[in-house]
């Protein structure tokens, strides 16, 4: 039986009609409104607490794997996992110019992409290479740092609102993003403004009603990282959030990514961690454990959008 929670108001409807999807631990739970189908975490961590982990340490969470829930957050090793994550990156990339009817090869201007939450700048690097002219956002002052030793792409430390409200993309981009934002209906709207009239949204996210979402439920990573996921979108919310925004939805996809089998088996057992243990036994010979395999376990989507003709 659902249980309902009328003293909380929906952060997108408005609506009182949320009720509690997933208890995640006893503080924790994932509320979903019943009118608009968004969901979000209920208590939210105060912003203090949210900024608390987006240090160094969100890239190199030496204990992602052996707790069971607070240290649950960022990445084990972010850097080892650079160039599968740019390989992904590149068709994405390709999917963009052939949205934008872009040929990279005979093309003489450089189109202007915006990376918010560019992390340590992986897809800002693949995008260069696509002829991209690009600029970051990113709030982790660590991040920031790694980038600039690195690179000599513009970021902006901070969030979008810091960013020159007269600047015009043709490529905004937001890649495991818009479910740690504050505020992500407003902040889209903001972007909204700063797209050129036939640019284009990039939005990767969960993709919290997909069939694999709903069976495996709770369990799932994405629902138990209380630390730092706010919101929790469908196929269906993430549309009417982008409309109201201004937004018109182009196609969503699911997106899956290249692992290597021992990180990915480390990530299962997060789940099954006994099942894990005698797979690791099993496989051989033990060099296959460093091979790249592609998974789409259909969890998370990436969404294109075009602005809507006419503004907001
Ligand atoms: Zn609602």
């Amino acid at each position: 039986m659902k249980q309902y929670l009328p003293e909380l108001a929906c952060p997108f409807c408005a609506r009182r009609s949320p009720f509690i999807r997933y208890q995640i631990t006893e503080q924790h739970r994932i509320v979903k409104c019943e009118d608009c189908g968004l969901m979000w975490l209920h208590p939210r961590p105060s912003l203090e607490e949210l900024h608390e982990i987006y240090d160094e340490g969100y890239y190199h969470n030496e204990e992602f794997y052996d707790s069971a829930g607070s240290k649950l957050y960022g990445y084990y090793d972010y850097l080892y996992e650079r160039l599968n994550k740019q390989y992904t990156y590149q068709k994405m990339a390709d999917r963009a110019d052939e949205l934008l009817r872009r040929d990279r090869h005979h093309d003489q201007e450089k189109p202007a992409w915006l990376d918010v939450g560019c992390g340590l700048g992986f897809l800002m690097d693949v995008a260069f290479d696509h002829g991209y002219r690009v600029h970051g956002v990113e709030f982790n002052p660590y991040a920031v740092q790694a980038i600039e030793a690195k690179y000599t792409f513009p970021v902006t430390c901070g969030s979008i609102h810091d960013l020159d409200p007269g600047e015009r993309y043709q490529v905004i981009s937001l890649f495991d993003v818009i479910e740690h934002l504050d505020d992500p209906f407003g902040d889209l709207k903001l972007l909204r403004n700063l797209v050129s009239d036939d640019g284009l949204l990039m939005l990767q996210t969960m993709d919290s009603e997909s069939l694999p979402s709903r069976i495996i439920g709770k369990r799932l990573e994405d629902f138990r990282r209380f630390r730092e996921h706010l919101y929790f979108f469908s196929r269906q919310s993430m549309t009417r959030v982008l409309e109201a925004a201004g937004w018109e939805v182009v196609d969503i996809v699911s997106v899956g990514h290249t692992f290597q089998l021992e990180m990915l088996l480390d990530r299962v057992a997060l789940y099954t961690p006994r099942l894990v243990k005698v797979l690791k036994f099993l496989i051989w010979p033990k060099w296959l454990l460093a091979a790249n395999i592609y998974v789409n376990p259909h969890t998370k989507m990436m969404v294109y959008a075009r602005p809507r003709a006419g503004g907001q």
